[in-house]
Formats: C-alpha cells, sequence, structure tokens
C-alpha cells in the first residue's frame, strides 16, 4: 500500500474515533481541490463547504460520487446555483430560506435526477445554542414557532432530516456541554412532536475540530470536522 499522506493520518484518525452512527462531514472550506482528493483517496466521501462560489468552482473538479453538504449560512438568492448536486443544506434560519430551497428542487428535479439525488433536498434546522450573537440561527421557543405553523408541511421538494447547531467557540467545557444538550433536547422533543411517524428526521449536526468529542456524548449523528484534518484556513 502506497504511504499515507499527514492530511490522511489525520483524516483517519478522526474516523476512528467516531462510534457507529456518527459521520464525518469533512470541512474543506478554503483549502484547494487537491486537498479534497486526497481525502477523497483515503475514502472520504462527505464533504462540507460554506461558500457558494468556492462550492460551484470545486463540485465539477471533483469525482462525482461525493455527497456535498453546505454546511455555512447561505443567502436565498444563491440557492439556485446549488440545488442542482447538493445532499443536504445545514443551516436553515428563515421559511423564507427553506420555500426557495423547495422551489428551486422543484425546478432542478430532473439535474437532481441526473445527479444521482433524491428529488427532496434534506434540510437541517439552525438552532442558535451559543451566547454569541453573531452566530445565525432560530433560539429555540422561534424553531418550536416554526414547527408549529405547519407552514412547511405542504413543502414537497424539502425533507427536514434534522437539527443543526454551533456552539460558543470558548475554552469552557462546561458551557459547551450545555449548549449540546439544549440542542439534543431540542431534538428529541422535535422527534416527538413532530416527525414521530416520520424515520426521516434523524439528523443531529453539532460538533467541529474542537468540540466533535462533546457532541457526540450529545447525540451527534453528522460531525463537521475541518481545521483537524486539512489544517488551518487561510483568509
Ligand atoms: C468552518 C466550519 C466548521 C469546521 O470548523 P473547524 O473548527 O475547522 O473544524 C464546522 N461547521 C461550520 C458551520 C463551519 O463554518
Amino acid at each position: 500500500m502506497i504511504a499515507m499522506t499527514d492530511l490522511q493520518e489525520r483524516l483517519i484518525s478522526v474516523r476512528d474515533e467516531l462510534p457507529e452512527g456518527v459521520r464525518l462531514v469533512a470541512v474543506s472550506k478554503f483549502h484547494p481541490v487537491s486537498a479534497l482528493l486526497e481525502a477523497y483517496d483515503a475514502g472520504q466521501r462527505i464533504f462540507g463547504e460554506s461558500r457558494v462560489q468556492e462550492l460551484q468552482e470545486k463540485y465539477p473538479q471533483l469525482p462525482a460520487d461525493i455527497e456535498w453538504h453546505f454546511i455555512g449560512h447561505l443567502q436565498v438568492n444563491k440557492v439556485k446555483y446549488i440545488v442542482p448536486y447538493i445532499t443536504m443544506i445545514h443551516a436553515i434560519d428563515s421559511y423564507k430560506l427553506l420555500t426557495e430551497i423547495d422551489r428551486q428542487a422543484a425546478r432542478f428535479a430532473e439535474e437532481r435526477q441526473i445527479n444521482g439525488l433524491s428529488p427532496k433536498v434534506k434540510v437541517l434546522l439552525q438552532l442558535h445554542v451559543a451566547q454569541e450573537e453573531t452566530k445565525f440561527g432560530f433560539t429555540p421557543a422561534e424553531c418550536k414557532a416554526f414547527l408549529d405553523s405547519t407552514d412547511w408541511r405542504n413543502l414537497e421538494h424539502v425533507e427536514i432530516a434534522g437539527i443543526m447547531c454551533m456552539a460558543s467557540f470558548t475554552e469552557n467545557q462546561e458551557q459547551i456541554h450545555q449548549e449540546f444538550l439544549t440542542a439534543q433536547d431540542f431534538f428529541a422533543m422535535a422527534k416527538e412532536r413532530y416527525f414521530k411517524d416520520s424515520d426521516t428526521f434523524c439528523e443531529c449536526s453539532w460538533g467541529m475540530s474542537d468540540d466533535y468529542p462533546i457532541a457526540i456524548e450529545h447525540g451527534a449523528t453528522l460531525v463537521r470536522v475541518g481545521s483537524k484534518i486539512f489544517g488551518p484556513r487561510v483568509y
């Protein structure tokens, strides 16, 4: 076997730590196509990007069996650029964004089929649990009001697949535990109350390079790890 690169060794050591049922989203933003290919060659198939233009540039240069996840804040007017090939959009923070994804998924149904994707775009509702004001997302009360509104039930081209959150950027481990616990409890409540009969509401996207072990303790099914695998980002 050909020797592994440092990147591949880091990737595999993160992957080996994940319990069954937890999948790795390799967050490749700001890293070149060559780095993604290294990860791909080590078996990685789920990649997360957070800027539309960067994703548009990378997508055609990489193998077709990659599952692309959009993890950042998504502007409504850019939805149309990624819907033809995106598997999951992690950070829904408004009904307007959700309806635009629905509309574009209907419009690009054929492209999605050609690209081997299911007709519905999987989306996660972003829950604001951090203390920082800069982070996007619904507060738990807003998210609950949104789910109570039932408007979303009429959208036929999106599938609400779970909850996403980001913890505060802090050294305080107890605070991170509390924030992920808030998300974990919210997920359980939402599952019971709104998605009891649906198998598709099953994803908890939390945990980044510095806090994914804590996230796993709190039910994460998708961890979004970037710098620990790809190294520091050069902005
Ligand atoms: C950049 C980013 C990550 C990965 O961050 P690292 O600390 O590099 O692991 C995860 N989630 C979101 C939403 C991000 O924007």
